[in-house]
């Protein structure tokens, strides 16, 4: 596992290509500019990885396009040793930005192969999340709730109830909704049954996906 000056500089370029759409939140870009991007993704696919792009990684799937993991982990405001549930795991790369900040991280991922290789593959570098769990994220993760914020990282058709039912008060829910094209979406949690909904743009995930069985 390489992480030499080259990578160090294309991520630094990354930082500037992600800073210039709109970010701000220094903790956020620091993370980005430390975070080893390209060893979350197939060797030879280095001169993609520090493109501003989503890119396929295995079952499927996809890791979130740099820009699009920096918007979500803004709009969560995350403090260190906040509690934050992730829903799709993926290649853990924005479970590794939740890391960064210090967050105390549970992360659930639907496709076994995919949790089996981010589970091994996160402490290699030194990320100790709190747990990744083999599930639906549908459900969330309610014997660890209330959480501090829930991040959705694929796009979800409805807005699961028990996420929102899952956030402390004053909690954040970030998730993209709809089918083919997902409206960045923030709740917060004002009161037992009151939700604070802010809509942000358009953004492409892959599917959340009922559960399996
Ligand atoms: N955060 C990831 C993004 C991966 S893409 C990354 O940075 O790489 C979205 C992920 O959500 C996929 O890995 C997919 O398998 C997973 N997923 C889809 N439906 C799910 C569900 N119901 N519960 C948990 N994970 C799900």
């Amino acid at each position: 596992m390489i992480d030499n000056f080259k990578h160090k500089g294309m991520r630094q370029q990354l930082v500037l290509a992600v800073k210039s759409k709109g970010i701000t939140n220094e903790s956020v870009l620091n993370a980005i500019g430390k975070i080893p991007r390209h060893l979350f993704m197939d060797s030879s696919f280095l001169d993609h990885a520090y493109q501003d792009k989503a890119f396929p990684i295995a079952a499927d799937q996809t890791i979130s396009q740099p820009y699009t993991v920096a918007f979500q982990t803004e709009l969560l405001q995350v403090k260190k040793n906040d509690k934050i549930l992730e829903i799709g795991t993926g290649s853990g790369y924005q479970t590794a930005v939740l890391c960064e900040l210090g967050a105390k991280v549970y992360s659930i991922e639907r496709q076994q192969e995919l949790f089996k290789k981010t589970s091994k593959f996160l402490p290699k570098l030194g990320y100790r999340t709190k747990k990744l769990i083999f599930g639906d994220g549908y459900k969330g993760l309610l014997t660890e709730a209330p959480f501090d914020s829930i991040i959705v990282t694929a796009g979800a058709p409805f807005v699961p109830n028990a996420l929102l039912a899952q956030l402390r008060l004053g909690g954040r829910l970030v998730i993209p909704v709809g089918d083919n094209v997902q409206i960045m979406t923030l709740y917060i949690r004002r009161g037992e049954k009151e939700f604070e909904k802010t809509e942000f743009g358009e953004f492409r995930f892959v599917p959340l996906l009922e559960d399996k069985n």
